[in-house]
């Protein structure tokens, strides 16, 4: 059945987006059709198809059924035109990329993007003949100068991994159509829940579906949404380099993603709550949460996003010696390099995301050695506000810079 989806909320496109079985036609839940091929025995048919003028599948690694209820309801979810799939975020992200620049082209980013991405920016994109520059992720002044000297990308991470920095989206896509460049927005810490980058100008948008959108830490997979040309195109490069999507792993996205507004709601309100109590805490050196009316963006926070996320990062007074104190005390959190699941997942973006980023660049990027990614997850509040608590109390008071004892108590 082909629903109406235009006039329904994000909560409902996030149930109902993409959910046809095209299969059987019966089956209530979209079926994992594991097939690298789809046979036909009209050999007219079969040429239809493989030109494209009825639909139907010719081969996995360029269309499957099931991939494609996936990439429809990231398509209805983020208001696009299309959108199309990959095996993990980075793929989504230099798939995209290869296929946008040419050598001699230049890309407009900032300082603070994921690991991987910024790698790919600064050793991968320069061999190709195109010229990177990383602006400095909170000035926008800076940003909207380099974009002004004239390029073909405009590059944004909004909130950034893991600092959590906040880029206006609208103010650098109005100066980004002004010189005739494309930007490209990474939505994977907001969520089409929280944040919508096509209605605020982007061109693309992109996605580690392997984070929120998944939301079970079972599943790697990626996304981009767009204008039917260039997703298209990008389609086209991503059926050469074979980076598709698995079918069993659309499935668990799909699955996944019925329930992420719910899940993000909560997210949001945890990590608020968090923020606030780890904000309090003299033993915390700084914390960086766009929710919080401290964080120098918030301001642009507020106007471009409706929730705030569930991840935050936190600094912790006595460096990296209290990190390894620190984390092994948390119980309610797996100690891992991934955010956006169901449960908390803590990790020092040191030896996470930005593992592969060399220890200067990591400073200039202003990402400390004490830092912690705190992705909350769906417990209660509560617990893992007394988690922390727990935690903080029993390190050692000089590993954390600190003097005399303290007493942890629940009152909750
Ligand atoms: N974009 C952001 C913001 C990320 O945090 C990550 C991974 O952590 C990626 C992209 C890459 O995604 P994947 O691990 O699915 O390749």
């Amino acid at each position: 059945m082909k629903r109406d989806l235009s006039e329904v909320q994000s909560g409902t496109k996030a149930l109902w987006g993409g959910e046809t079985d095209t299969v059987s036609g019966e089956a209530t839940q979209v079926p994992i059709v594991a097939s690298v091929a789809f046979g036909y025995d009209e050999l007219d048919d079969w040429q239809a198809v493989a030109l494209g003028s009825r639909k139907g599948h010719i081969y996995s690694r360029n269309t499957n059924p099931t991939v494609e209820c996936f990439e429809e309801k990231i398509r209805i979810l983020e208001g696009a035109e299309a959108a199309t799939s990959f095996a993990s975020g980075m793929a989504a992200i230099s798939n995209t990329l290869f296929t946008l620049l040419e050598s001699g082209d230049r890309l407009v980013s900032v300082r603070d993007t994921y690991g991987g991405t910024n790698e790919l920016f600064r050793k991968f994109l320069p061999k190709m003949g195109i010229d990177v520059c990383l602006a400095e992720t909170t000035d926008e002044d800076q940003i909207e100068a380099e974009i002004r000297k004239g390029c073909r990308i405009v590059y944004l991470e909004t909130p950034t991994n893991p600092t959590l920095k906040v880029t206006d989206i609208a103010r650098m896509a109005s100066v980004a159509r002004e010189v005739g460049a494309l930007v490209i927005t990474d939505n994977t810490f907001a969520t089409p829940i929280n944040q919508r980058p096509l209605e605020l100008g982007s061109d693309l948008v992109l996605h580690s579906a392997s984070k929120f959108l998944g939301g079970h830490a079972d599943a790697l997979g990626g996304a981009v949404c767009g204008p039917r040309d260039l997703i298209q195109q990008i389609f086209h490069y991503r059926e050469i380099t074979g980076a598709a999507l698995d079918p069993f792993a659309a499935y668990l996205l799909l699955r996944g993603m019925k329930t992420l507004e719910i899940r993000v709601e909560r997210q949001n309100a945890s990590a608020m709550a968090v923020a606030q109590y780890l904000e309090s805490k003299a033993e915390i050196e700084s914390v960086h949460y766009p929710g919080l009316p401290s964080h120098p963006q918030h301001a642009v926070a507020r106007r471009q996003m409706s929730g705030f996320g569930g991840v935050l990062s936190f600094a912790l007074r006595g460096g990296y010696d209290a990190v390894r104190a620190f984390l092994p005390r948390l119980q309610l959190a797996h100690r891992a390099a991934n955010l956006g699941s169901v449960e908390t997942v803590v990790g020092p973006p040191a030896t996470t995301s930005h593992v592969e980023v060399s220890a200067a660049n990591r400073k200039a990027m202003g990402i400390p050695e004490a830092l912690i990614r705190y992705s909350t997850g769906i417990e209660n509040v509560s617990d893992l506000i007394f988690d922390l608590e727990r935690a903080l109390s029993s390190v050692a008071t000089e590993e954390l810079g600190m003097t005399g004892t303290r007493a942890v108590n629940r009152s909750d």
